[in-house]
This record gives structure tokens, sequence and C-alpha cells, in this order.
């Protein structure tokens, strides 16, 4: 095989990439609309991207709990214009509210058709009202592989990267993958595209699967698609012990669902982090509570207080020790259906459970969550590229500044509805054929480290993308620190990126290879994310600067755009889309005093 040349080409309607809820949706969606679809993943469809790591929930409104999805212990009063409210208030005002109409208003049929699949395929998902499922990930896997078999005529591959996409006249008719096990460079064509390749995760300390750099954000970006609200990553608590369980979520999964054991945080010494108790009440065991660890947890550890793998302790010694072996046990019983009693996603916790009934403290971090930036679409998922959507985490512009609803449910609706328009799309288009000139540059480009001799590891590049970002776009962010992260990332691109070699020569399972344009795509979202928090000089939801604490919404109340000018990235803003909810004037003191405002009437 002759690296850099095309070993195979297919030919579809609908090309999806990504093998996760807003995949196999978008798939579902264009084989009902009549089109011929093929499915491609870089990871094994349901087992790869975040929805396996998934440990909380999701919920569409209360009415539709009811009357869509049958649910008669709902709570039909949680309506969709409360939901639809909430959504825009928990952005701090920057989702575009027809965006969040599309959320309201379609989740509740494909959620309920998601329920349907997943209980075909022997998954009960656990009810609590007023509107949300307990779910883990593995029930996702199973349920979304179910809505697969139901149709079988949309075609799979697996492990396979697409790396770009092949773009003619502003139209987008196709891309170029790598079969990870094989080497094999794929040229796909089709005549309309849809990606949903989930978000990126720019630090070291991950509780995901490794793979989520942003390659849909990044290769959208390189065919001339705009990415918005990429300042904005939410975090949450991450295990830092045991050492063999970093990265778990079990810290928040355990606050989500044992809501009656209490825990103060206490930083490296002991000292406890003070957090009032009004905010206690307002999150604890409950999804803002992300936003609050972000906010106190990031700045006792900003301030030098943080253990020395800049965690804090949960301490637990507070709780009656029946009660804390009732809540584990209950716990651990709630979760049976998909782990081993006593185990949380294959891990033993019985030495969790050990370390908090004896000195009661757990070392936690914050790890990344999820990113509310993305691409820019609308609320048919359609991109500034012509035949070119986007679905699910992605894309940008429901959750704004800070999602306390539901990235699954986010997946559902909008991959369905990114199919559904693909689908008509494509209906609609002759395709044009492939710029074989342009096809050529990008094969070019994607295998150049091979025929280099010397230089750096692609992985060193990653990892150092990874330590950059960990010091200055963390959970607190200030001016030096955003313009030293800034400067190193030009370094990387300028240094590290051109002289990436591999030492393996082979194109077949040559994971550097892989890594080498996977680091292609976190470049560019950690280079927007930084921008765009430099540019953002005030505090808003999940962007936290110490040196601007502010809200501000008289001058920044909006959605900061990064676009690619001939490889120059540059930034703009524009107004978040106004349907019902007007935007705010004024100021507030930080983003909690957000929340307690009696004005905004927030109903979370
Ligand atoms: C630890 C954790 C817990 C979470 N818990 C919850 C929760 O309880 N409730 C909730 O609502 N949300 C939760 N989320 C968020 C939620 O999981 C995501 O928002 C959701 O999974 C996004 O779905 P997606 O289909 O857009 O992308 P993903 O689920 O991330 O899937 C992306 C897919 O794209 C594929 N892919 C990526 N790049 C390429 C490429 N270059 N070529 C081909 N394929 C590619 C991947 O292999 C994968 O199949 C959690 C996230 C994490 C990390």
């Amino acid at each position: 095989m002759k690296i850099g040349e095309i070993n195979r080409t297919i030919e579809t309607d609908v090309l999806v990439v990504g093998g996760s809820g807003a995949g196999v949706t978008a798939a579902i969606g264009a084989k009902r609309s009549g089109a011929k679809v093929l499915l491609v993943s870089k990871g094994k469809v349901g087992y790869s991207g975040n929805a396996i790591m998934a440990g909380g929930g999701f919920s569409v409104d209360g009415e539709s709990a009811y009357h869509v999805c049958g649910k008669e212990n709902a709570d039909p009063s949680f309506t969709k214009d409360i939901l639809f409210e909430n959504i825009v208030k928990e952005s701090y005002f920057m989702s575009d509210q027809n965006m969040v109409e599309q959320y309201v208003e379609e989740s509740p049929e494909i959620v309920h058709e998601l329920l349907q699949w997943g209980e075909k395929a022997g998954q009960s998902f656990l009810f609590s009202p007023p509107s949300t499922w307990i779910s883990a990930g593995i029930s996702w896997t199973k349920a979304l592989k179910q809505g697969l078999k139901e149709n079988p005529e949309i075609e799979v591959l697996e492990d396979v990267m697409v790396v770009e996409l092949l773009v003619k006249d502003g139209q987008a008719n196709g891309a170029i993958g790598i079969d990870i096990y094989t080497g094999e460079i794929i040229q796909f064509e089709a005549k309309a595209v849809v990606l949903g390749t989930g978000g990126f995760q720019p630090c070291t300390l991950k509780n995901t699967v490794t793979d989520m750099t942003g390659d849909g954000i990044g290769m959208a970006y390189r065919a001339g698609v705009k990415l918005a609200d990429m300042e904005f990553l939410l975090a949450f608590a991450t295990a830092l012990y045991p050492n063999e369980m970093k990265g778990s979520i079990y810290p928040f999964v355990m606050e989500f669902n044992m809501r009656d054991v209490k825990y103060d945080v206490r930083d490296a010494k002991g000292e406890a982090i003070d957090i009032p108790e009004e905010i206690i009440k307002l999150s604890r065991g409950k999804k803002l509570s992300k936003l609050v660890s972000m906010y106190y947890w990031g700045k006792a550890i900003q301030e030098g207080r943080g253990t020395k793998n800049d965690g804090v302790y949960l301490d637990y010694r507070d709780n009656d020790k029946d009660i804390l072996i009732q809540s584990l046990e209950n716990f651990f019983e709630r979760f049976s259906a998909w782990h081993k009693h006593g185990y949380y996603k294959g891990e033993d916790m019985s030495i969790v459970k050990e370390k908090m009934l004896k000195d009661g403290l757990i070392e936690v971090g914050l790890g990344y969550e999820y990113s509310m930036g993305g691409i820019l679409v609308d609320e048919k998922m359609k991109t500034d590229v012509l035949g070119l959507y986007a679905a699910g985490e992605v894309t940008s512009g429901v959750f704004g500044a800070n999602r306390v609803r539901d990235g699954l449910t986010e997946m559902l609706c909008q991959g369905y509805r990114a199919g559904l328009s693909a689908a008509e799309f494509a209906q609609d288009t002759q395709g044009l054929g492939i710029d074989i000139s342009y096809r050529d540059t990008v094969l070019e480009r994607i295998t150049r480290p091979f025929k280099a001799e010397k230089g750096i590891s692609s992985i060193h590049v990653h990892q150092d993308i990874e330590k950059v970002c960990d010091e200055g776009f963390g959970m607190i962010r200030n001016e030096a620190g955003l313009l030293k992260a800034l400067k190193e990332l030009e370094r990387i691109r300028e240094e590290g990126l051109p002289n990436i070699y591999f030492k393996e020569k082979s194109p077949s399972y040559n994971y550097e290879w892989i890594d080498y344009l996977q680091v292609e795509n976190l470049l560019i979202c950690a280079e927007a994310a930084i921008k765009a928090a430099l540019m953002r000089k005030e505090s808003r939801g999940c962007h936290i600067r110490s040196d601007y604490p502010e809200i501000n919404h008289d001058h920044y109340m909006y959605r900061i755009i990064s676009k690619n000018n001939n490889g120059k990235m540059e930034l703009e803003t524009r107004k978040p889309i106004v349907t019902k909810i007007p935007l705010p004037t004024g100021k507030k003191e930080n983003v909690i005093e957000y929340f307690l405002d009696k004005d905004l009437q927030y109903k979370g």
C-alpha cells in the first residue's frame, strides 16, 4: 500500500461522522427520509465518545415526560415554557433562543424513541420526577445499537477517523478518512455531510475516553465554518483518589445520587473552603453544583490552597456512619443493573468506601465534561458551508455559557434534525464531484510526517498542548495566564506541528499518525478558546476570570465567533438570537451572585 494515495472510494447520499448519540440519530433521521446513509466512526459505535461516560441523567420537560413518554409520575407543571426559560437563564443569556426552542420542542419524541430502543435492548432507565431519567453509559450503548439494528440499511464503518472534509465551490461533498487498523486512506463522496463528532477536552485531567480532540470542530473550521462560544467549558468533580480511578466521575455521580450525605470541601491543609449555605442549598445534588465547584474549588486552587495534584478534599466525617453505609448501599443498588454491585464502571469501590468511613477524606479535582462551544449552526443544524450539518456536542448555541440541562438530550434531538436536513439537501443536489487538486493537498498534509526522518512525536506535542491549557486555561483565568498560554500555542503551531515525525513508518495502527491529526484539531480548539477567553474581559457562566470577576451585560452580551481567514484565526461578535426572553442589562458581582438574583426568577 502506497502512503499518500486513496486506497478506497465509497459513495453515499449522506455521510454521517460520529458513532454516538448525535451520529446514530442523524443516520436514522436521514435514512427515514429516503437517503442512502453511511455512518463512519473513529471508535466503536456506542462505545466511543462521551455518551458512554454519562452518569447523571437526561430529561425533557415534565409535560412531555407525562404525555409523550408516558411517565405517570412525571410533573406536568414543569412546562416547556419553564424549561425554555431555565435553559436561557442557565446559559447566562448566551443561548440562541431558536436553538433552545428546537431542543425543547423536538427532544420529547426522539427521547421517547430512545427509551423504547433501550427497553427492547433490556435496559430500564430509572425515572425521577419531574422529568429526569437516570442512566449509565452502557445503557446508551445498548439503546443506540438497538436503534441501528432496527435500521439495517444504514451502512456502518467503525475505527475509521475522518480527517478532512472535501469542499468544492463552497459545498461539502465528502471527506477523507483513515482506517485506523489497516492505515488505508478512504475517499468518501457524499451529497451532504453531518458531523456528530463530540466536543473537546484540552487539559490533562480527563473524565472521558481520550479521543475527544474536537476533530469535527477542527475540520469544520478548516473548511471555512465559523465556531462560537469556545471560551465556555464545563467541568465537574472528578476522582483523583485512588490513583487507578483517576478521571472517574464517581464523586459527581455519588453526590447526584446520595443526596442525604453531606460533605465539606477542604484545602490541602484541611481548612474549610467556605461555600455559603444558600449556595449549597441551591446546588448540592443538582447539576448546578458543577459551576459552583468550578468557582469555589477553582478559586482555592488558584490561591495555592489545592493539594499537590491540584485538587481539594471532600470531607465526609460529619455523617452518621450508618447513614453513609446505607447511602452507599443504595447507590450500588441503584446502578447494579449496569455495574457489578460495589463497583463503578468496572472499578472496585470498596477502597473508596473504606476511606470514606475511616478518615473521611477523598481527594477530587475538576475535569472538563462538556464544551459549550463548537460549530455555529442554525436550528436546522445547518452550518455556513452548503451541504454541511452538525449536531450534538460538536455544535454551539443551546447552552451558551453554562450547561445545566442535558448534553444527551441535545445529541438526540439535534442529531435527528441534522439527519432530516441533510437528507432533504441531498435529495435536491446533484453533487459536484471531488476537487482533485484540493484533495491532493489534503493527502500531502496528512501524510507529510511519514517522510520526515527526525522530529518530535505527536504524542509529545499533544501533551504539550494539555500542559499549556492546564497552566493558562483552567477553571479560573486571568490576562497574564491566557496571554502566556496563547504564546505557547503559537510556538507549538510554528515549531511543534511542522516538526512532527513518526518513529514507526507503517501506516497500519500507527497511533502517532492518528494523534498527529488529532493534535491539529485540538490546537485549533485550544487557540479559539483562549482567544475568546482573552476577548471576554468579564466573567460569565463557566468563563471565570479572577481579573474581571463581574458579569457585564452592558458590554459583553454577545457571542464570540472564531473564523478562518486564509489560515489566520479572527474573532467577531454577534448578539444571541432572541425569540422570547429579552436580554438583561446591568452588572452582577460574580457568576454565583447571578443565580441569587430574585429579579432573575430562576426556576431551576
Ligand atoms: C464523564 C461524562 C459524563 C457525562 N454525563 C452526562 C449526563 O449524565 N447527562 C448528560 O446529559 N450529559 C452527560 N455528559 C455529556 C454527554 O455525554 C455528551 O454531551 C454527549 O455524549 C455528546 O454526544 P455526541 O454524540 O455529540 O458526541 P459523543 O458522545 O462524544 O460521540 C462522538 C462520536 O464521534 C466519534 N468521532 C470523534 N471524532 C471522529 C472523527 N474524526 N472521525 C470519525 N468519528 C469521530 C467518536 O468516536 C464518537 O463515536 C457527560 C459527559 C462526560 C464526559
